[in-house]
């Protein structure tokens, strides 16, 4: 049925009212409060899939949860084309790249025709952009459209320009030769944005200990250069090539892969000619740190392309060294070598608490390795070097190192080293391989004289935590990554020789990255809607001087300068200047940004460090949203699995409404949700019965309710019990939960309600009231999530207006009623028992016979109850204070066997249910029964009876009564 229906129908009709009606246009009111949200502008290098959706979802549910909250909430959208993401998808078309041709028209649906058109840059943006926007305005996405622009427009350049000179002014721009990951085939710097999958290059250093032959130098690539005193021998790989080159004016031995890594670290290499490894085995090298000998052996673990491919063994204190020992001398033994080989005997240097003489030995144990290709070896290593590294002492044979912790050993070491030539530093890519757009591993390379932030300024940090502190971040977890970020980040290239952007505004040669344009731009949106009406003021203002242009931003976001001044010097008429700067001071700073986890470590902390040093403190920013990815039937999504589905052809295959809830449904904020075919077939066919269920009560308004039943104050308390808990959850953006509470438990109870107003006498007047109340506050609540169906219900139950518009449902204390809560949950565990009972008897039941708890077992109960809520009273205490009442003692081992067994019963009552049944006091069950007996005899199609423990003729043949407590009726069936 669902299938049928026509969701393109519905979402149209409701997508064209808000846009008639212009509500998500927002203007400064002068005393309305407002809410800014933003998300993480999009690239258009391809259209956006259902993974996508998630960010901007959320995004969208927070700007429509605050509008119905009686904020003035501004929600605008951009386009982001700096860079190469755009450039690089070009090229590949124009290379006819099949994967991409493919992909185009494959995956995205892209008619062949259309590929040379889009191998054009600007055209392949125009035309992703146009989609992108397509698809937000089809999921329902409540974007103020007025605002919209580019990365790549005149004034937003200027506007750049002006960002990056006042980054200059305060020293925090500077020049330099710093390592960067790089791309040797574009010969540029690659940040996260130019790599394959978004990875940003993480750098790490090492150092190159230099082992000497005959004036030939054997660079050994290390983490550990302490560890120098404990060699035994070196390692090259046997089936590797080497090369013996010049570096520098000295002769070493490295592997082949080394030269070029050198090179782009700045060292000149001239390579002399190629060498066997295995002409150099069993040779010996001198150890820089000992003079002794050590031989150089055959290791097969040895990666030619990892250091220099040449390594050092200490065999005692690595793990991946002494397993290779250990294998080489099980290979020899027997042969002539064996002798030799023996003699190369692991010795400490490191004195680890609680390990043996060979600590590298007993963690390969720990960790059950096999020989030195088993992956455990790369967990047994790290846990050793950190155990070390914390907790390791250098031991007598490290001469004037002895007694030093391992870290001061190795800052000793370095720094006597470097002073005698015999450790050289060696930049590499930590999370190799990271692949470059084009196809290419990135490298490291050392640029000279190239731009970078600098976010290792002291003071920037500072200043970038103090702003960090003032924001709410939601998951709350986030913090720790922020932090790190923060406290990790070092200069950062800020510029490239490729791709579309800004120029640097004082060496233009270079085009400023797409992380760096785009850390303050949501301050534009302002600006953008006065932009869009393309006044001729702001065509004359893109050609003034850098003094006027800079003046002009100064004013407008920092409060800067005089404003006559800068109208007089732009000729914009003052009173826009002063429309601009009023609306800049009541919209900013941005109160909740939305993005991917993956942005915490570059765009989030940019973010950060960037409003901390340019904006005063009450611009800065309020809170950050990071939310996680969306998996497809359970896996990753990924082009090359084709398992990606367009936004919009999910939109038009599934609908909006179904869509937005799929991708938030199944798992909290920071975790990854799944999206698949099954859970949005439901979601669907759930939607669709509410809006049934909404048209079937019809526009028709019954006059005020009636005094309420016992069932009409259940329902109305649940229905408030779902606001409470709705309205907590989306503050905190925990919108499966939302959905969870609304959509589906809700339905639980009312269709207990409908189940128990379905008999006559039960049955009151009030009965479509309910249903009424319970709808209308249901697409209230829906209307940020499902913002189509809640409008159609709304309007199905004769409202007037937009259910968007409307206040969201507040909690009414009011319509909490525990007593009603706690009657309805005995019926309804009671019905359940019997039914229980019915099942392992097998019986077809004639009559059941009900009997409620005698008052001073209620008496027993609530004290217990009031016991447990207060203090932790022990059973003796409590027995004793039970056994003080003159009428308990009367009652003798039959109260206190009742209030020993009750303490331990209402100990295992859950807190929320104690509480509730403290509110509600001690209930008429007999009362309550009796109301239900109809219900419950139609239930059970058996006759129903209701008495009170030993009241006087009750119908007890078999002795029960004597068993029934409070919420705990006794049961006869016959
Ligand atoms: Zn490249």
């Amino acid at each position: 049925m669902s299938r049928k229906f026509n969701w393109r129908t519905l979402e149209r009709r409701w997508q064209r009212k808000w846009s008639l009606s212009r509500i998500h246009e927002a203007e400064p009111v002068r005393g309305k409060t407002k809410y800014f949200v933003t998300a993480a502008f999009p690239y258009p290098n391809s259209p956006q899939h259902i993974g996508h959706g998630r960010t901007y979802t959320l995004a969208d549910v927070n700007a429509r949860f605050h509008r119905m909250r009686g904020y003035n909430t501004l929600f605008p959208m951009a386009f982001h084309l700096t860079g190469t993401p755009i450039f690089a998808m070009c090229k590949r078309l124009q290379a006819h790249d099949p994967e991409i041709i493919r992909t185009f028209t494959h995956i995205y649906g892209i008619p062949k025709s259309k590929l040379e058109y889009l191998k054009e840059p600007l055209n392949m943006a125009r035309y992703f952009r146009d989609e992108i926007r397509k698809g937000m305005v089809e999921i329902g996405f409540s974007i103020d459209w007025r605002r919209e622009f580019t990365t790549v427009d005149t004034l937003y350049s200027r506007f750049i320009e002006w960002h990056f000179r006042k980054l200059r002014a305060l020293g925090l721009i500077t020049r330099g030769t710093h390592p960067v990951g790089w791309c040797p085939n574009d010969n540029g710097p690659v940040g996260y944005h130019d790599t394959q999958g978004e990875v940003e290059p993480e750098i790490g250093e090492s150092f190159l200990v230099k082992f000497e032959r005959d004036g030939v130098v054997y660079p050994t690539a290390t983490l550990r250069p302490e560890t120098v005193f404990g060699v035994t021998n070196l390692w090259l790989n046997p089936t590797a090539n080497y090369v013996r080159a010049e570096v520098d004016g000295e002769t070493w031995v490295i592997s082949k892969d080394t030269v070029e890594k050198l090179r782009h670290q700045n060292r000149a290499v001239k390579v002399l000619r190629e060498v066997d490894p295995k002409d150099s085995f069993w040779k010996t090298v001198e150890n820089p740190a000992t003079k002794s000998p050590v031989p150089i052996l055959p290791g097969e673990f040895v990666d030619p392309s990892n250091g220099t491919g040449v390594v050092m063994s200490v065999p005692a204190h690595a793990p991946y060294d002494l397993q290779a020992l250990n294998d080489l001398k099980g290979k020899e033994s027997g042969s002539d070598r064996a002798a030799q080989v023996d003699s190369v005997k692991p010795f400490p240097i490191i004195r680890l608490e609680g390990s043996s003489d060979l600590p590298a030995e007993d963690i390969i144990k720990e960790f059950h390795v096999a020989d030195q290709k088993d992956p455990h070896l790369e967990d047994a290593t790290k846990e050793l070097y950190s155990r070390e590294f914390h907790r390791g002492v250098m031991m007598e044979n490290t001469g004037t190192y002895s007694g030093l912790s391992v870290g001061q050993a190795r800052e000793m070491v370095v720094q006597e080293f470097t002073r005698n030539g015999k450790i050289a530093k060696l930049y590499e890519i930590k999370n190799r391989p990271v692949f470059c757009r084009c196809g290419w591993e990135c490298v490291v390379h050392i640029l000279s004289n190239q731009w970078f932030i600098n976010y290792g300024d002291h003071e920037w940090k500072k200043l970038a935590h103090d702003c960090l502190a003032s924001i709410a971040l939601l998951p709350e977890d986030s913090i720790g990554q922020f932090n790190y970020t923060i406290d990790w980040l070092k200069e950062r290239a800020c510029a490239r020789k490729v791709g579309l952007g800004t120029p640097l505004p004082w060496d233009k040669e270079w085009i400023i990255e797409s992380l760096s344009d785009s850390v303050i731009y949501m301050a534009y949106y302002v600006l953008a809607k006065f932009v869009s009406k393309k006044w001729m003021a702001f065509k004359k203002l893109e050609k003034l001087s850098p003094e006027i242009v800079d003046g002009f931003f100064g004013y407008i976001f920092l409060g800067e300068g005089n404003p006559d001044t800068v109208t007089r010097s732009t000729g914009l008429p003052r009173r826009i200047l002063d429309a601009i700067r009023g609306e800049f001071l009541y919209f900013y700073p941005v109160d909740m940004r939305h993005s991917g986890k993956d942005l915490i470590p570059n765009h989030f902390t940019f973010y950060i460090f960037h409003h901390s040093v340019l904006f005063p403190r009450e611009r800065w920013p309020k809170g950050i949203v990071a939310n996680g990815f969306v998996m497809m039937e359970g896996t990753k999504m990924s082009k090359s699995l084709e398992n990606i589905i367009p936004l919009r052809q999910g939109i038009a295959k599934y609908g909006a409404d179904p869509i937005r809830i799929g991708v938030m449904a199944t798992a909290e904020l920071g975790q990854d949700t799944d999206f698949s075919e099954t859970l949005v077939t439901s979601i669907q066919e759930k939607l669709v019965s509410l809006m049934n269920q909404t048209r079937k009560l019809g526009h028709k308004r019954k006059g005020a309710m009636s005094s309420p039943s016992s069932l009409d104050k259940w329902m109305l308390s649940r229905l408030n019990d779902a606001v409470k808990e709705a309205t907590g959850s989306m503050e905190k953006l925990r919108v499966r939960e939302v959905i969870n509470r609304i959509l589906y438990q809700l339905d639980n109870e009312l269709s207990w309600y409908q189940r128990r107003s379905a008999v006559k006498s039960s049955k009151t007047d009030n009965r479509t009231s309910v249903l009424r109340k319970v709808f209308e506050a249901r697409s209230k609540m829906l209307a940020p999530v499902a913002p189509h169906v809640a409008e159609q219900m709304w309007h199905a139950l004769g409202n007037k207006g937009l259910a968007s518009m409307v206040n969201w449902p507040d909690f009414d204390a009011g319509l909490e009623d525990p007593v009603a809560e706690q009657g309805e949950w005995l019926i309804k565990e009671l019905l359940s028992d019997t039914g229980e009972i019915v099942k392992a008897t097998g019986m077809k039941p004639g009559k059941v016979v009900y009997y409620a708890a005698p008052s001073w077992k209620w008496r027993i109960y609530m004290s217990s109850l009031e016991s447990a809520s207060t203090a932790k009273i022990s059973q003796g205490v409590f027995l004793s204070k039970v056994m003080d009442d003159a009428e308990m003692r009367k009652l003798g081992k039959e109260a206190a066997d009742y209030a020993t067994k009750v303490v331990q019963q209402v100990r295992e009552t859950p807190e929320g249910l104690r509480q509730s049944r403290l509110k509600a006091g001690r209930l008429s069950e007999k009362e309550i029964l009796r109301q239900a007996r109809e219900f419950l005899s139609k239930e059970l199609k058996a006759e129903v009876d209701v008495w009170e423990a030993k009241e006087a003729g009750a119908y007890d043949p078999k002795g029960r009564a004597r068993f029934a407590e409070p919420y705990r009726p006794a049961i006869l069936v016959e």
